[in-house]
């Protein structure tokens, strides 16, 4: 058996397409699979399109959640609802063409592969997102404690083993292609292209998409408590030597009383410490969600089939 989970968050405009695409490349694949769509609290009609190709195919399954809880969550919801023994994870917006599962499937088959993740080599369209996210990949290759996963997303095939492995990890602050990398066993990739989405805005807004990467960073990268500390080592040598400085003025009696520098000290420690204050701040904000231990999401239906007769 083979599970595909999709979340999707007011994909009204795209759910036929994305239901027949994914449909025909699985049944050119294997003869068991079911499709789990995740409606991630969907102000539009998205919930119903889904539901009438519910009604039309035994294969798929749709789990509504009870709001909307933002992409990780609701990949997390359809992972802990699969049964396959290999599952999928792919975006709602044919962003990562659904054909690309044979050829991963292949891959976990003949080449005794546990995880396969869709890699990158390029994104069609030029747009400021784009760049964004070609910025974070650079970044994140550089300081996160994981190796070998740059420009890896969601879209990816895991063995059960790994996905129970992926679930066993219950940080409520997530970011599913790390928590991936950090889990191990035999990972391999596939490069592609990713394509435009087939209709609509992006439903991850800008500021969504900030979140993810500074989750990214303070989960997987010591990198801002570091730069915090080297800061401070580096503003106290400075301000050392301008200490000696000072006190020799005053000692041979050239001290002249300026107030550009006293100012420019001011306002440079003012913000190293604001900086640090905010970055000590981000950590503490971490440790309060995973304090609250909330569940990741909430479910309110899941409609399995069981109601087709
Ligand atoms: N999505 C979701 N919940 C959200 C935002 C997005 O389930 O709060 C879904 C969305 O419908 C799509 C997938 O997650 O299927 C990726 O979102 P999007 O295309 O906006 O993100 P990007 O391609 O920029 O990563
Ligand atoms: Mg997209």
């Amino acid at each position: 058996m083979l599970s595909i989970v999709i979340p999707v968050y007011n994909e009204e405009g795209l759910i036929d397409d994305l239901v027949n695409r994914t449909v025909s490349a699985l049944e050119a694949l294997v003869t068991e699979f079911e499709i789990i769509f995740v409606d991630d609290g969907s102000e539009d009609g998205t919930l119903q399109q889904l539901l009438n190709w519910q009604q039309k195919y035994i294969s798929i399954k749709v789990l509504s959640l009870s709001k909307n809880f933002g992409h990780q969550a609701a990949f997390t919801a359809g992972l802990e609802y699969a049964t396959g023994e290999i599952i999928g994870m792919m975006d709602g917006d044919l962003q990562d063409p659904p054909e690309l599962f044979m050829e991963m499937y292949r891959k976990i088959k003949e080449e005794n592969f546990e995880i396969i993740s869709g890699k990158r080599s390029g994104r069609k369209g030029k747009n400021s997102r784009n760049f964004y996210t070609f910025l974070f990949h650079l970044l994140f290759k550089n300081i996160a404690v994981i190796r070998n996963m740059e420009n890896t997303g969601n879209f990816s095939l895991m063995k059960r083993e790994a996905v129970d492995a992926l679930l066993t990890m219950k940080e409520k602050v997530r970011y599913l292609p790390g928590l991936r990398a950090f889990i191990g066993f035999k990972q391999g990739y596939i490069e592609y292209i990713r394509e435009e989405r087939i209709e609509g805005e992006p439903k991850m807004s800008l500021s969504k998409l900030f979140i993810l990467a500074t989750d990214a960073i303070f989960s997987f990268s010591r990198f801002p408590i570091r730069m915090t500390l080297t800061l401070g080592l580096v503003g106290t040598i400075v301000f050392m030597c301008a200490g000696i400085y000072v006190l020799i003025a005053k000692l041979f009696g050239f001290a002249i009383i300026g107030w550009s520098s006293t100012l420019l000290s001011i306002y440079f420690l003012g913000s190293i410490q604001l900086v640090s204050l905010g970055v000590v701040g981000e950590y503490v904000y971490r440790i309060y969600k995973e304090s609250q231990n909330r569940p990741l999401y909430f479910v309110k239906k899941f409609y399995n089939g069981n109601d087709i007769k």
